[in-house]
């Protein structure tokens, strides 16, 4: 301290431009950490931007927070940028997992840390450690709702359902579906769930960047394609973005009232409209992934590499990227229904009561 003072003092004389340099000088000695978001179009990323930076900051850290609109090529000028101005290390939440492979060739050479947010980075081996949920486990328990909406454990059905898949260029997609379907795919093989669309698999579901219009006009076609005569029960949604755009063309036909209830309709993120959807009973449940923890699980990474300490992970196993098998933590999703929301979310801390009144 004594020290610090006689140098700012000795500054202060040398006049304003030395003290400059010696500010600046300072604030170099804080390792800067680039953090690349998909988006600010879902309330999750923009919390995951906020409580990254905050859990960095808190530990003494310079932050970069960049949100790159769903573009591809403009997340990876961002990331570009981040390894230009000297990161030292990259948390990245990618809007395609595959495209990152020459920009963090030369993060490596530089020595970077790179960390994979929620989402998998593919094929480079120029990724460290990944931070994430369990995604087979939001599938899991996203089906498993609908499971419990519709009593199939209790012998009820059949019942008519029709499935939704997140993008195709993000891992975690694959994992959600793959969950959902160890799920489902026995129901549907005894003939209690019928997909009368017949549409199955990631091929021939899944939504393009996560998009809830898109969500909309393929459930709009299905509606008039499949359903002139038949009712749908259920609809396995990855994410609430997709929920909300498939609740619009449900009610756009009529569904939503007594004599044609809405059908059991599954989510992910917990953001504030569809919690509101799910109270008004328009949407039957959601995922909480605490995105608090998930930063602080990235923080602690960040602090262990950076440090040269071992970094701790709890999978090593699962995420296989096409170059390495990514070390991993996973943290536990968490299912919200009508019954539970406020004690998970308000409770919980993560929501005021207020924003739902
Ligand atoms: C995340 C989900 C999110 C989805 C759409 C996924 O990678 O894991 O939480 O719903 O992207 O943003």
């Amino acid at each position: 301290m004594r020290k610090l003072k006689t140098t700012f003092l000795a500054l202060a004389l040398a006049g304003a431009a030395t003290m400059a340099v010696g500010v600046t000088a300072s604030a170099q000695d804080k390792a800067t950490v680039g953090i690349a978001m998909p988006t600010k179009s879902s309330a999750r990323w923009i919390d995951d931007g906020n409580n990254m930076v905050k859990v960095l900051k808190e530990r003494g850290y310079n932050t970069d927070l960049q949100y790159a609109e769903d573009d591809i090529p403009n997340q990876l000028s961002q990331v570009e940028n981040m390894v230009t101005k000297g990161a030292k290390a990259l948390v990245i939440a990618a809007i395609d997992g595959t495209t990152l492979s020459d920009v963090l060739k030369q993060a490596k050479a530089k020595g970077i840390t790179v960390i994979a947010y929620d989402r998998l980075i593919r094929g480079t081996p120029n990724v460290d450690y990944y931070a994430t949920f369990d995604n087979f486990q939001v599938g899991v328990l996203q089906a498993q709702s609908i499971e419990q909406g519709l009593g199939l454990k209790e012998g009820k059905g059949p019942f008519n359902i029709e499935l939704f898949g997140g993008s195709p260029d993000d891992n975690n997609a694959y994992f959600f579906y793959n969950g959902a379907m160890s799920v489902l795919k026995p129901y549907i093989d005894s003939g209690k769930l019928v997909v009368v669309s017949g549409q199955m698999g990631m091929d021939k579901v899944a939504t393009l960047r996560w998009d809830g219009a898109t969500a909309q006009a393929r459930m709009d076609n299905l509606l008039s394609a499949y359903y002139g005569n038949k009712k749908v029960n259920a609809v396995l949604s990855p994410y609430d973005g997709l929920s909300i755009g498939i609740i619009s063309s449900l009610k756009g036909v009529g569904y939503g009232s007594a004599n044609q209830p809405m059908p059991i309709i599954s989510g992910q993120d917990a953001e504030v409209p569809s919690i509101k959807a799910m109270l008004r009973g328009d949407q039957y449940s959601t995922i909480f992934k605490d995105t608090r923890d998930l930063a602080k699980v990235t923080a602690d990474m960040v602090d262990a590499a950076l440090a040269g300490k071992q970094v701790t992970v709890n999978d090593t196993k699962t995420y296989e990227n096409g170059a390495k098998t990514v070390p991993s933590y996973l943290l536990k999703p968490v299912v919200v229904y009508k019954d539970n929301w406020e004690k998970i979310l308000v409770d919980g801390g993560y929501y005021k009561k207020a924003q739902f009144q």
